[in-house]
């Protein structure tokens, strides 16, 4: 197809390296060639030297071939399918059951406890770290490296002691983080935020600044002239009526919509309705408004305003809320993203592979043969040696490409001494035992690998719907068309990818960003699909189903031409420009947190289910994120101390 041609769809960028789509059943036919190879002469592809995953391209995150098996279980077909387990006769101390920083952490702290302590950890992925996944890049000579989840140590309230404790350990100096980015690399140029009208949508196709950027909308208030400015270009640029512009500016004036209602009553009334609503039956704005900000806050609910309560709106900073003088201070039943905390907001640091960084230094800690070194000025450039993530002379090993399947005690409960783990490795079962298992799995998997649970239990676990994401890293050759356009971020209302930005410009040890225009650079592309007008946690499961119906070759179309789209005018082609296409596909991402609109116990108080869900059963204890109903890596470590904690009670 001559478009296809002209979007560079026939280009040999490294891509495609897996097979696409969901109808594949795990086996060696789905495999990349070294690992079905390596399968062949009945050796561990993990000892392959070709064997590096940060390295490969195409459809990453949950790529294909790490979550299939988990998928049959779900459906019920999977132990008629099963053969028996190889009994390893292998025991461990302690033996995790997922290896994102959860479980990683957890293995930390039961070796911190537990000196001596053999552990394995088992994940099903073909690489370590969970959502916390390094994607690197060669151009020419040069190495790039992107973040394909978890970006960075940031957290909407305060780490605790023990997460703080955590990150020092791992010698990450949180403060040090201002003299590793580059700050004015893009501001020097005058590159700014801006927003895409898309013509199917707006009438016209145009690109302008965004005073209003995504994650920056707590602007508001801001009445300098510089921002006036920017207000100005923009009511000039965007193809909104004028009816709408006028609209825009009483929102941003403000006017009590509420009145006769105290601070908390109003508060409690913006709890119970979206942020949409409220634009149009409280503020009465014209519909162009809501088609504005529709999207604008998934990058961190994964839901558009539909679903976002209008308290929460007003906690984020969306427009509409000055004239209501609402007292400073969290209301009632705020989703804790936008509750403001000054400490939380000064604890910030990016690593190139964001928080990859993270589960790598925790790495190091466990199974030092895989990442030698001591500083993590050298970690970032460090090449981890699969090879040696699982050694018998290890006392900690690291098991990929390893989906638990069934967590059982050997026994009656009261009196087992020994849990059982089965796990599915490419296709066959094997299994391995320890008298105590910590679950930092995401939570949801548990009711189907854990049949002893009770039903409550199980009940609660599955309340969890996780927030289905892309992560797509796409390596430009340069970046000289956002230079002449001004801008180094853009929020697309209606775009294929709602946001995408130049990298953060970081440099540590031997690591540099690129800081001039005529440079590779990678750019960060960010999709929570979603369907608008459900309940938030049926959104987060038909997004699911759309990202795991989505082959690889249709994303890439998309961003093709979104990019051609938006930067064409700049100089972009995509059939030159684009060198690398990396897509993080996470249908099961971020943690679900509670949000007032769709879950009243948040508002009304009461057990929440995470608490039910991550009751201790036995010797089976259950960390992750998932646990405490908060998407972060400070979430993920406190989980795992608790869980940790929980197993001191079970004894050995
Ligand atoms: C795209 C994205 C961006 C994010 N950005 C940030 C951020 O900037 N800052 C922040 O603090 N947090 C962020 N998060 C939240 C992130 O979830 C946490 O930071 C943290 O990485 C979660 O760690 P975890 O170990 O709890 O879960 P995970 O990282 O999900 O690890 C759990 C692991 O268990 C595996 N598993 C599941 N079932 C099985 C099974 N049956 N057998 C074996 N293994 C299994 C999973 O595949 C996974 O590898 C982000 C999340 C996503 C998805």
């Amino acid at each position: 197809m001559s478009d296809d041609k002209d979007l560079g769809m026939d280009r040999s960028i490294t891509r495609r390296d897996f097979l696409n789509g969901i109808a594949v059943t795990a086996g060696a036919s789905i495999l990349p060639p070294h690992i079905a190879a390596a399968l062949q002469h009945e050796l561990d592809p993990e000892q392959s030297a070709d064997y590096y995953p940060p390295a490969l391209t195409g459809l990453r995150g949950s790529h294909v071939g790490a979550f299939e098996v988990a998928h049959s279980l779900r459906d019920g077909d999977f132990w008629e399918k099963a053969g028996q387990p190889i009994e390893t006769r292998e025991t461990f101390d302690l033996i995790v059951v997922g290896g994102g920083i959860s479980g990683l952490s957890a293995a930390y702290f039961f070796r911190k406890a537990h000196p001596n302590a053999r552990i394995l950890i088992l994940d099903n992925h073909d690489d370590f770290g969970g959502h916390a996944k390094r994607n690197e890049f060669t151009v020419g000579d040069r190495k790039l490296i992107g973040y394909g989840g978890s970006f960075s140590i940031e957290s909407p309230a305060p780490y605790s002691p023990v997460a703080k404790g955590l990150i020092d350990e791992l010698g990450v100096d949180v403060a040090s983080f201002p003299k590793h980015i580059a700050r004015e690399t893009y501001s020097s140029r005058g590159l700014v935020p801006n927003v895409f009208f898309d013509k199917e949508t707006f009438g016209s196709d145009v690109l302008t600044v965004n005073p209003l950027p995504v994650g920056g909308t707590q602007n508001e208030g801001d009445d300098t002239p510089e921002r006036q400015k920017i207000w100005d270009r923009f009511l000039s640029d965007a193809p909104l009526s004028e009816k709408a512009k006028q609209d825009l500016m009483g929102l941003r004036k403000g006017a009590d919509y509420l009145p006769g209602l105290s601070s908390d009553e109003k508060k409690a009334r913006l709890a119970r309705i979206s942020y949409a609503t409220y634009l149009t039956d409280v503020a009465k704005v014209d519909p162009q408004i809501v088609k504005l900000y529709q999207n604008a806050p998934q990058a961190l609910f994964g839901l558009g305003i539909d679903a976002v309560s209008a308290q929460d709106a007003w906690g984020f900073g969306f427009l509409g809320f000055r004239g209501l003088t609402l007292e400073p201070g969290p209301g009632k039943g705020m989703n804790r993203d936008v509750i403001p905390s000054e400490e939380a907001e000064s604890y910030f640091y990016h690593f190139p592979d964001g928080n990859a960084s993270i589960a790598r230094s925790l790495v190091r800690r466990l199974a030092p043969d895989v990442l030698p070194g001591n500083s993590i000025d050298d970690l970032i450039t460090t090449r981890a040696n699969y090879s040696k993530l699982d050694t018998e002379s290890s006392p900690v090993r690291i098991r990929l490409n390893s989906t638990a399947v069934r967590v059982r005690h050997v026994g009656d409960l009261r009196t087992a001494r020994e849990v059982e783990i089965t796990y599915s490795r490419f296709g066959k079962l094997y299994s391995v035992r320890a008298p105590q298992t910590v679950l930092a799995c995401w939570n949801m998997v548990i009711p189907y690998i854990c049949t002893e649970l009770s039903g409550k239990q199980k009940e609660a676990l599955q309340f969890e719907a996780k927030v289905p994401l892309l992560y797509t890293n796409v390596v430009l050759r340069n970046w000289t068309a956002f230079e002449k356009l001004g801008t180094m971020a853009v929020y697309a209302p209606n775009g294929y990818h709602t946001y995408f930005r130049l990298d953060m410009p970081v440099s540590i040890g031997e690591y540099h960003c690129s800081t001039k225009p005529d440079e590779p650079i990678v750019i960060h592309m960010l999709k929570t699909p979603c369907k608008p007008g459900l309940p938030a946690r049926d959104q987060h499961r038909v997004g699911r189903i759309e990202l795991f119906m989505t082959d690889f070759e249709t994303i890439e179309r998309k961003i093709r031409e979104q990019l051609a789209r938006t930067l064409g005018p700049g100089g972009f082609d995509p059939a030159r420009d684009i060198a690398a296409i990396t897509v993080n596909r996470w249908p099961h991402g971020y943690a679900y947190q509670y949000n007032s609109l769709w879950d009243k116990f948040w508002l009304e108080g009461g057990e929440l289910p995470c608490e039910t869900a991550r009751k201790p059963f036995g010797r089976i204890v259950i960390a992750n994120a998932d646990a405490g109903a908060y998407a972060y890596v400070d979430g993920a470590i406190d989980q795992a101390w608790r869980a940790v904690g929980e197993l001191s009670k079970v004894g050995s």
